[in-house]
């Protein structure tokens, strides 16, 4: 038999058997058997490189690394979904499109599986595109790691499919396979993941492609988009998509009415908990597709379909402490700390009180019992409190008055519901946001820093704001750590770190009978301050007896050399001076001023102390006590820094003004300023009659970029990265010519211009840009990081490949 046909016959067969096992859900053939065949087929691949098949099984495996998903177009848009929650929603929306049609309704019902979208894209009955939902109008290119998902056909069954079409549906990780992942992370001591759908949804995003095909992953289809589909029914359609190898889940049932379609709901409520997967509830679609094109689209979402939402799960719990935090913007949020609880699968442990209204309107006291529901989101809310479960004694919440971080006095603007604290310039997770802001990778695209080191930075006092990125030198920040909080170990207090006592008689322990970790909570568990030790009347249960004998030994004698007065403790809490005190008790401790271990709220500094001690075991006592990350900033980090800062100097005027972060100028209006204003000294002498002239600017941002140029601190800033060389003006290249007539292009991967500016080249000169590679393509440009599968494509259909610069040459007078 000739080799082509072997493996074509290999390639079948294996594609029936996973058909098979993965879609109709029963297996024909032993994994080993199977495991056989596909190796047999790899090596005919090898050694026959000519027939290669891009969506051949063995392809299923992975191993392609996408380093960064391409973001592209769907060409039809991926709509969001209209959410009811009861039968009067359901009625309202009936009427609401009888209206419109004559006639009856059929409806198609069918589960809400809560995953993660994808649209599938095929031509010729081969799968050719993978793209996440991404903002609906654009998404991710992740068809590497789509085709690793045993249930998604590379290639279709039968032969009547449309010549061209999008398929979407969900991805989902069933609870088995999650499950599974899980003990296998806390096997090796990581921490399990949180859900199933984030845990999909992050799958599809991995780099290596190797690593999702070990992913238990499934994609379950539900709509068919495209034009000539030949199709005239929803319901048609999920059976059609099966028929052509599809995984579309049974469920799905034709209703003649509202109250046909509330029976399915009804039914579902109850019975979804038996199936493999999640899902939040019922989606409802008008059967017939001429009806539905009749109905049409609002802005975000289809008319003849709705979602109806299975009512969240909730549960009660404590609210044990209100903790504020401050933004980016200063916005202070309040945030629930919760005794853990389990809800919809996942532990709760903190929820979003939103603001001082909404903790009024709760009146939601510390202590509390409180109801706690999650919905699809992944923030927890808080629904009400319990009063019947209200402690006697139990005071209303006072909302904070000044600041948590910087203790600067909040405002709070008319008619805003948000607290802020004004300290624009001088509270640190503000300065921390902003520079983070200004990194990220919409804004100025610096790979590389995060938050930890931009943390050090900070502390080292080489940023202040984000001007000074350009300024950053090697050899100053090379080498430079510090110890990042770690909320689970402690917190500070007037600048006096305070240590979580089972953390601080664990490190303590360290050289006087080491007790372990686990035996150090129980000893903290039977008390509230380190010296109850000597209270204790018995080894706690479960602790070891030599070993807690010579703990308190040990630590009694310390105690009694130093005056406990002088070092406050906080219950539950030890300060880190007593900690030192204890640890070395008549060493040169002395030789510090009372100044000098005020200063000691920077455990890094504390090391500083190691030179005095002997003790080789003062760092890892440190490390022990305080559980934090020592961070520090490497050479390879720090080139890598440099020169992420030195290319976005390059970034287009648009993303720096983003960058900037100006309250409410979001990636739209920067764009928007910057195209009217193609200066930022324009900008900065814009009137607010000039500024709401500019298509989508409204009151507020104008309003706030005016102010934000009124303070002269803005426009040092803006000087210094202009003397740096970013960018605040849009350079206009419009060549315009018909150079490129009758020419068609694809583009792909990274270039070192916008690749919607190369696309407007393109178009300006005469030629065309289409979206994917077919017979016609004239040219496809290669730039940075294009996937194999292109390449490999381009040369089966001969297509002519070149580079950046060889386009410019097209576009060179001769
Ligand atoms: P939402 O994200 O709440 O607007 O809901 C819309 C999303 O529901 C869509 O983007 C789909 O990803 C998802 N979905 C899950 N199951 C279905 C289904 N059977 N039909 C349509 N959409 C569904
Ligand atoms: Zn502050």
């Amino acid at each position: 038999m000739d080799i082509e046909k072997q493996i074509q016959n290999l390639r079948n067969e294996l594609n029936e058997h996973n058909y098979n096992y993965y879609v109709l859900d029963s297996a024909t053939i032993s994994d080993y058997d199977f495991d056989i065949k596909l190796k047999e087929l790899q090596e005919l691949e090898m050694k026959h490189p000519e027939f290669f098949d891009v969506n051949s099984p063995t392809q299923r495996v992975g191993g392609e690394v996408t380093k960064n998903f391409e973001t592209i177009p769907h060409e039809y848009r991926m709509y969001s979904l209209d959410n009811s929650y009861s039968k009067e929603d359901l009625l309202d929306w009936e009427t609401r499109i009888k209206k419109q049609i004559d006639g009856d309704i059929q409806y198609t019902c069918e589960l809400k599986y809560d995953g993660a979208s994808i649209s599938l894209t095929y031509e010729n009955g081969v799968l050719v595109r993978a793209v996440t939902r991404g903002d609906g109008f654009h998404g991710d290119n992740v068809t590497a790691n789509v085709k690793t998902i045993k249930s998604v056909p590379l290639r279709l069954k039968g032969t009547d499919y449309p010549h061209k079409f999008d398929i979407r549906g969900e991805i989902v990780l069933p609870y088995e396979g999650f499950n599974k992942m899980n003990e296998e992370r806390i096997e090796i001591g990581e921490e399990p993941y949180r859900n199933p759908r984030n845990t999909a949804s992050g799958s599809l995003k991995l780099q290596d492609s190797a690593e999702v095909a070990k992913r238990p992953l499934e994609c379950l289809l539900y709509n068919i988009t495209g034009s000539n589909l030949g199709i005239s029914t929803q319901f048609e359609s999920l059976e059609k998509a099966r028929q052509w190898g599809f995984k579309v889940p049974s469920a799905a049932k034709i209703a003649n009415s509202i109250d046909e379609v509330l029976e399915f709901i009804d039914h579902w409520n109850v019975h979804r908990h038996e199936l493999p997967y999640e899902t939040d509830g019922v989606v409802i679609k008008v059967n017939s597709l001429q009806q539905q094109e009749e109905l049409g689209y609002t802005a975000k979402a289809p008319r003849w379909a709705m979602a109806y939402k299975f009512k969240a799960e909730q549960v009660s719990t404590k609210l044990n402490s209100i903790t504020y935090q401050v933004g980016r913007t200063g916005a202070i949020t309040p945030v629930a700390n919760l005794e853990p609880v389990e809800l919809a699968g996942t532990t709760v442990k903190r929820a979003s009180l939103h603001n001082a209204d909404q903790i009024e309107k709760l009146d939601i006291r510390v202590g509390d019992e409180v109801y706690v529901e999650k919905g699809g989101e992944i923030i927890p809310k808080i629904l009400g409190v319990d009063l019947t479960k209200r402690p006697s004694h139990s005071k209303p919440t006072e909302y904070i008055t000044t600041c948590p971080e910087c203790e600067t006095e909040l405002v709070r603007q008319e008619g805003e519901a948000q607290h802020y604290c004004p300290n624009y310039n001088g509270c640190q997770p503000q300065i921390i946001g902003r520079i983070q802001h200004f990194v990220s990778r919409k804004a100025m695209d610096i790979d590389g820093l995060g938050k930890g080191i931009i943390e050090i930075l900070y502390h080292h006092h080489k940023v202040s704001n984000y001007s000074d990125l350009y300024f950053l030198k090697y050899d100053e920040i090379e080498g430079i750590r510090m110890w990042l909080d770690n909320e689970d170990a402690g917190f500070k207090k007037n600048g006096q770190l305070q240590v979580k006592l089972g953390k601080a008689i664990y490190g303590l322990s360290q050289g006087w009978g080491n007790l372990t970790r686990a035996h150090s909570e129980l000893i903290a568990k039977k008390i509230k301050k380190l010296q109850d030790v000597f209270d204790i009347s018995e080894v706690p249960d479960g602790v070891d007896k030599r070993k807690f004998e010579r703990f308190v030994t040990t630590l009694k004698k310390n105690l009694f050399k130093i005056n406990l007065q002088e070092y406050f403790s906080f219950d539950h809490y030890v300060s880190f001076d007593l900690l030192l005190i204890l640890k070395f008790p008549s060493s040169s401790l002395s030789l510090f001023g009372d100044n000098e271990l005020e200063e000691l709220n920077y455990i890094d500094e504390a090391l500083l102390l190691n030179r005095f001690y002997t003790d080789k075991r003062f760092e890892d006592f440190i490390v022990k006590v305080c559980d934090r990350n020592r961070v520090g900033i490497q050479s390879l980090t720090a080139k890598n820094i440099l020169k992420a800062i030195e290319i976005s100097k390059s970034r287009p005027f648009g993303n720096v003004l983003y960058a900037l972060g100006i309250r409410d100028v979001g990636e739209v209006s920067a764009k928007n300023l910057v195209n009217h204003f193609l200066t930022i000294e324009n900008l900065i002498d814009a009137s607010y009659d000039d500024l709401v002239s500019v298509r989508d600017v409204g009151e507020s941002v104008a309003n706030n970029v005016m102010q934000f140029f009124k303070d002269s601190k803005n426009v040092k800033i803006i000087d210094r990265l202009k003397a740096c060389g970013v960018n605040f003006e849009i350079k206009k290249k419009k060549i315009e010519s018909e150079k490129l007539n009758g020419l068609n292009f694809v583009v792909s991967g990274k270039f070192t211009i916008e690749r919607d500016e190369l696309k407007k080249m393109i178009e300006e000169n005469g030629g065309k840009n289409i979206s994917s590679l077919s017979k016609n393509t004239s040219y496809l440009i290669v730039g940075e990081n294009m996937g194999p599968s292109k390449r490999e494509k381009a040369e089966k259909e001969n297509i002519k490949m070149i580079s950046e610069v060889e386009f410019y040459e097209l576009l060179k007078d001769e």
